[in-house]
């Protein structure tokens, strides 16, 4: 792949991807509540597909992503507006197997991006120990936060090397 003033030979493919698209495109009469109600907090991770894996389609969930799938302030800042503003009224948050943020070393990240920008940042990345817990965390914080309504909030880990997504709270 090479890189010029026009993006990377990726980047073109999806502006020419979208063309495609939108010939056959035929949902521009979806509103933007979702039509199943559902808002999902996932993690990013590129193998876990929250339409596929779930049986969402376009128009029916909030899906929110961030590394770890953490209920993050800003997390719960889409949250709030996808229950208040957009009457979602159940939540899924689902981690996953094999996550980078298992484990992960934050000193030695934050150490690393000092030496390779000459800034140092107190950044958090939300590391965790065991995803089981992890997961368990993020729905405590959603079900005690005085600004999430008081809707059901289901923990789920999807299992990479298999596809399921297990429930654990
Ligand atoms: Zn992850």
């Amino acid at each position: 792949m090479t890189d010029d003033d026009e993006g990377s030979a990726e980047y073109r493919r999806i502006l020419a991807e979208n063309l495609r698209y939108v010939e056959a495109f035929d949902r521009s009469a979806l509103t933007a509540a979702p039509l199943s109600g559902l808002a999902v907090l996932a993690c990013m991770d590129a193998r876990l597909d929250v339409e596929e894996a779930l049986g969402l389609r376009t128009g029916d969930a909030h899906i929110i992503r961030n590394a770890g799938g953490l209920a993050t302030d800003d997390a719960i800042r889409s949250l709030i507006i996808s229950q208040h503003l957009l009457g979602t009224n159940e939540v899924l948050v689902i981690g996953h197997t094999g996550c980078g943020l298992l484990g992960a070393d934050e000193a030695a990240l934050r150490d690393r991006m000092t030496a390779e920008t000459g800034q140092r940042l107190p950044v958090e990345f939300g590391s965790f120990r065991d995803i089981d817990d992890s997961v368990r965390a993020q729905v405590e914080r959603l079900r005690t936060h005085p600004w999430i309504r008081k809707v059901p909030v289901h923990g789920l880990v999807f299992e990479v090397e298999t596809g399921r997504l297990y429930e654990i709270a």
